[in-house]
């Protein structure tokens, strides 16, 4: 009966790519990742759940992927708890021998970092982000979000996936404007793109594919979490005008699904901001109280996405204070 068990439980367990049998170090998922091949690419990508992180959807909220160059694996973000950062590494070692050498990391927020601890402790990838990644902690008033507070909400909200070793994990290298890493028969090119969405945004184009993983730059039939100190939505609107020009031939969003014409992948996020930014100006333009014009504002275009009830007011208010802002900088004599 024991052995029996036994038997049991080694099936239970993924096997590595050395045939050996190893027991997962994180409390396992048990919604499977799927993952997704650019066609006729050597990248592939795994889209998360569309809502907010719940017990519901185990935290898997944001996409990541990889790309398996001819001299190592680079992957795009890590996802949402260590144990879905595992699961992405066992996606790639299905797939490929070969060395991990990067892990970049699109901004430093909680859906899409805490799987980094799967990557440092078992792999020995470097980590790699924009250098205002380094924000990201507690008391400090310029931060995204403070570090300790959301992991604390996180060990709540995502137990047992989050639990109490969980740890951030920092970057090993960090770029200013732009890092460009050849590896064997790809080009990537990493470009700081914020503080747009987060203080430390970035996306990466990988050539000769012509596929930019962008980040939460774009977000696709989603509402984005915009209520930060270091969202600004004139320079997202930028850095959706630098996904057009790179004019890539498959996007991959930070959330939502991938798609192929970067006109058509930018559309959803920009006419959020822009709409927002159109309701709120009228507002602070006509001295109106935030919340009358909260009211006011027809929302029904948005309000049955994903996210609409924890984000949209938020985001409204933020924008309507950035506008605000702006509008007291241009009359200062
Ligand atoms: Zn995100």
């Amino acid at each position: 009966m024991k052995r029996l068990l036994a038997a049991a439980w080694l099936a239970a367990c993924p096997v590595s790519s050395t045939g050996a049998q190893t027991a997962p170090p994180y409390p396992a998922i048990t919604i499977p990742l799927k993952l997704d091949q650019v066609p006729g690419k050597p990248i592939w990508y795994s889209t998360g759940s569309p809502g907010i992180p719940g017990k519901d959807n185990e935290g898997n909220t944001s996409n990541a992927g990889f790309v398996v160059t001819s001299d190592g694996v680079v992957v795009f973000d890590a996802l949402g708890t260590p144990s879905h950062g595992w699961a992405l590494l066992q996606e790639i070692r299905r797939r490929t021998d070969q060395k991990i050498r990067y892990v970049v990391a699109s901004h430093y927020h909680a859906d899409h970092i805490y799987g980094l601890q799967a990557f440092r402790d078992h792999t020995d990838a470097l980590i790699v982000a924009q250098e205002r990644s380094g924000e990201y902690k507690d008391n400090d008033g310029i931060a995204d979000e403070k570090a300790s507070q959301r992991l604390d909400q996180r060990r709540n909200a995502l137990y047992p996936w989050i639990d109490g070793n969980t740890r951030v994990v920092p970057p090993d290298i960090t770029f200013r404007e732009r890092m460009t890493v050849a590896l064997g028969d790809r080009r990537l090119t990493l470009f700081f793109a914020g503080p747009a969405h987060s203080s430390s945004d970035m996306m990466m184009m990988v050539e000769p594919d012509g596929v930019l993983f962008a980040g939460d730059i774009v977000q696709n039939g989603r509402i984005p979490f915009m209520n930060s100190d270091d969202v600004s939505t004139t320079q997202w609107l930028e850095a959706l005008g630098e996904v057009e020009k790179l004019d890539p031939k498959v996007v991959i969003p930070g959330h939502g699904r991938a798609l192929t014409e970067a006109s058509q992948a930018i559309a959803f996020t920009r006419d959020y901001i822009r709409y927002l930014r159109g309701t709120m100006a009228a507002a602070v333009q006509d001295w109106t109280d935030f919340d009358v014009a909260y009211g006011q504002a027809d929302w029904s275009k948005y309000r049955d996405f994903p996210a609409f009830a924890s984000n949209n007011r938020g985001n409204a208010y933020r924008i309507f204070l950035e506008l605000e802002q702006s509008q007291f900088k241009a009359v200062k004599p």
